[in-house]
């Protein structure tokens, strides 16, 4: 028997791509949820379809650049279902530039959100997981966590942060029993390019991902990492099309 159903589990970013893929096929297999990003309108979308189906799920305005608002969603989470199995840090901004251009606000944005999101995300959930003895933190790294690309100098460099962070903190929580997953999505058809501001680029990167898969791939990879037995960890996954070199 899967030891997914009422697993509590924490999704940031959800309002869109990945995060309300991963939203989906969770609650299919039976998770109760707790939904986070800016965009409350689609927060509350998201939630009446997975009702809909059967799901359970709660959602939060939270923007995981503030340290406040992610302890708050941590103890909403605790306070409505009483206990945090697992936290997916999804959110995630892309605004690709040559370092030259010297974009400052944009790397400034991708820092917060990438590297200071994911922190913010650990930051909250650990206390409760540390208690139990007993949680999954789940950090969205990318393909340019591996690899650096031409414009992605910084996005890169919050991604190659992610998996540092992530190792750092299993070989810190091994011992107190929590499960850490690294998940390096390649090209996924979603609306993070959107994020790019200069037009010539971004119409070479819209081509280049006409090669992407759905978001329900990395979905499912999330899903099966949370699925494994308590005594098993996967620590990290590379998803990507078959044809992306
Ligand atoms: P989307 O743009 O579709 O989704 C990004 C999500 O992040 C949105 O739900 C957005 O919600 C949320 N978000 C952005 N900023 C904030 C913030 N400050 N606070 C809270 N939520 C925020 O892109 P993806 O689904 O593709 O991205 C998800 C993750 O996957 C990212 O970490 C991305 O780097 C990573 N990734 C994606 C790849 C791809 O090819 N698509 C490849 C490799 C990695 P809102 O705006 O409502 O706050």
């Amino acid at each position: 028997m899967s030891n997914i159903q009422d697993k509590v589990v924490i999704i940031t970013g959800a309002s869109s791509g990945i995060g309300e893929a991963t939203a989906k096929e969770l609650a299919a297999r039976g998770v109760k949820l707790v939904l986070a990003a800016r965009r409350e309108d689609r927060l509350k979308n998201l939630q009446e379809e997975i009702e809909k189906d059967g799901g359970q799920v709660l959602y939060k305005e939270t923007d995981v650049a503030s340290h406040d608002q992610m302890e708050e969603l941590a103890a909403f989470a605790l306070k409505e279902f009483g206990k945090i199995d697992v936290i997916v840090n999804n959110a995630g901004v892309m605004p690709l530039s040559p370092l030259h251009e010297k974009k400052i606000a944009e790397w400034d944005s991708m820092i917060d959100v990438n590297i200071r999101g994911v922190l913010y995300g650990i930051a909250a959930v650990l206390p409760s997981m540390r208690e139990r003895r007993e949680g999954h933190i789940i950090n969205v790294s990318s393909i340019a966590g591996h690899l650096v690309f031409p414009a992605a100098a910084v996005y890169s460099g919050t991604k190659y942060a992610v998996r540092a962070i992530t190792e750092g903190l299993r070989i810190e929580e091994a011992s107190h029993n929590i499960r850490t997953t690294i998940i390096s999505p390649g090209t996924i058809k979603t609306e993070l390019l959107e994020g790019i501001t200069g037009e010539e680029l971004k119409a070479a990167i819209v081509e280049d991902s006409k090669i992407g898969i759905s978001p329900a791939n990395i979905a499912r990879a999330i899903a099966f990492a949370i699925e494994q037995p308590e005594d098993v960890a996967i620590n990290e996954m590379i998803v990507r099309p078959t044809v992306q070199e």
